[in-house]
């Protein structure tokens, strides 16, 4: 396999697609063609032209996977804690060493910067790692009944998985929900979006040659309505990790039910950006920039609000937009700032809301339409955009766009900056800015997030459990948190 990032560029502009794309399902530890022969394009959307073809699965393909994953699960239940850590270790070196293909193919399906790709490897590495250290460390405890009695609980997997997958983040949020699957013990269905489909395809063909066994880890790809809905409803799935809108989320939440299948849920977010009149300007105006307009701003846990005390609102719009307007937009493979959006009918839907927008009369300082790569005069790209001066109830502070567009919302004070912080029915991250500790920590209690930062947007890692509060989901990935939804924990207690 070619691993040099700079080559593997090269031959992809040179013939218009990738060596080595996985060809099918992978199922049972090996790639199989899906069961009607239907096949659907993957879009490069920094062109805007198909590069490669995956299969269409359906139902049938769901249940072959499923079934293989019942008797992956057999094994791997049974297979050491200490031999789990390892071959999660050896998938993690894996990684890293072929980290220039999975970059470039991540780049390519997604539309983002081969850099921000390169940074989505790392971090699918490192949560397999991360998890390589927690299988052996799944402890029960034991609890005191007096003479007698003993008691004590153990940590068991749940069982055969479920990951539905978005198109934004397709490796990482791969690998946030199956390392620590993995770790416990349990076996995995994947569905990845069906624009991005071939990093899972790899990722899981790796992770068979890491020492994965046969079965343990099956991806099936194709539409959500067709293979998603035919996985979430399968009775077999002992738990379904979504990752996706809330629309969808609320969908697969009424089909687990009769099931009663557990659910994580990681939906979206409208998170704010709080800037308080202390704060130094310049990491305000940095933080915001790229709480917004980093992958193009097609992230839950954007900052997709700027909650700005008046005092220094001039002061960082003025900068804010002429960051903005020098952001270098282009095909993700040629170095720009930001990349494109992941499909012409997402653009469609952010260009809608910022028409919506401007025809209520809206401020919008800069950007507000799309856009092409500079060279090729092709790609789904989206002007940075802001617009300012926004009301709580305006459709741009409550709806998620999801694309680079930044609401700014005014404020006078600390007490109205919470209020409006916690304007809106998400509740997945906020950034506090200020020079003022204490008002940093009273803020931080007072918004309700499953994620704070303070003086820096991204501030985090791997180690740290990130989920939403409200709509934006329930239950915690990443962290030691985010082994808890696979390990359930069984009570034994003896009379003696
Ligand atoms: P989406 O809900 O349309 O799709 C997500 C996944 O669900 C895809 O794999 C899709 O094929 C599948 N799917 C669609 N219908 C299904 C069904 N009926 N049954 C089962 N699966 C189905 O979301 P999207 O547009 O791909 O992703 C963007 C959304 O995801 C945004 O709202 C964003 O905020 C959210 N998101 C949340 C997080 C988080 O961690 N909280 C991370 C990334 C994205």
């Amino acid at each position: 396999m070619i691993d040099d990032a700079a080559v593997l560029v090269r031959t992809y502009f040179e013939t218009g697609t990738l060596p080595g794309l996985p060809q099918g399902h992978f199922i049972g530890g090996h790639y199989a063609a899906g069961s009607d022969g239907e096949m659907l394009e993957s879009f490069d959307p920094g062109s805007a032209r198909a590069f490669a073809s995956f299969s269409a699965g359906k139902g049938e393909d769901v249940f072959r996977a499923v079934e293989a994953a019942e008797k992956g699960l057999a094994v791997w239940r049974d297979t050491t804690p200490a031999e789990r850590c390892r071959i999660l270790n050896r998938a993690a070196i894996l990684i890293r060493e072929r980290a220039g293909y999975l970059s470039v193919l991540e780049a390519l399906d997604s539309g983002k910067t081969l850099d921000e790709a390169r940074g989505d490897v790392r971090s699918c590495a490192r949560l397999f790692e991360y998890y390589a250290g927690a299988a052996d460390k799944l402890e029960g405890r034991s609890i005191p009944l007096g003479p007698g009695l003993s008691c004590w609980t153990e940590r068991e997997p749940v069982g055969v998985t479920a990951q539905i997958i978005p198109w934004n983040y397709p490796t990482s949020t791969f690998a946030r929900g199956v390392a620590p699957a993995l770790a416990a013990g349990c076996a995995v269905v994947a569905k990845p979006a069906e624009t991005t489909p071939f990093t899972a395809l790899v990722l899981a063909g790796w992770l068979a040659e890491a020492g994965v066994p046969a079965g343990v880890v099956n991806v099936v790809t194709g539409l959500g309505a067709d293979a998603g809905a035919a996985l979430v409803r399968h009775p077999a799935i002992a738990h379904i990790t979504f990752t996706g809108s809330v629309r969808t989320g609320v969908d697969v939440m009424q089909v687990a039910a009769p099931n009663v299948t557990r659910l994580t849920l990681e939906l979206g977010g409208k998170s704010p950006l709080v800037a308080l009149a202390d704060s130094d300007v310049d990491k305000v105006v940095d933080g915001a920039l790229w709480a917004i307009f980093s992958n193009a701003g097609q992230i839950c846990s954007a900052g997709s609000r700027l909650v700005i005390d008046r005092k220094i609102h001039a002061e960082v719009l003025e900068k804010l937009i002429g960051k903005a307007r020098a952001l270098r937009l282009g095909h993700g493979l040629k170095g720009p700032d930001v990349g494109a959006l992941n499909s012409q009918a997402h653009l469609e839907r952010v260009h809608a809301h910022v028409q919506a927008a401007r025809r209520r009369g809206l401020s919008i300082l800069t950007g507000g339409k799309p856009a092409t790569d500079e060279q090729t005069g092709t790609g789904w790209f989206f002007e940075p955009t802001i617009i300012d001066g926004l009301p709580c109830d305006d459709p741009a502070v409550q709806e998620e766009i999801f694309g680079p567009v930044l609401a700014v919302q005014i404020v006078d004070g600390e007490e109205e900056a919470v209020a409006v912080a916690n304007g809106t029915e998400f509740g997945l991250v906020a950034g506090i800015y200020t020079g003022d500790i204490s008002k940093a920590l009273r803020l931080a209690r007072a918004i309700d997030a499953g994620q704070i930062t303070i003086n820096d947007y991204w501030a985090g890692g791997v180690e740290v459990p990130f989920g939403g509060n409200r709509k934006s989901g329930f239950g915690r990935e990443k962290g030691l948190e985010g082994i808890e939804a696979y390990a359930r924990t069984k009570a034994i207690t003896i009379r003696h």
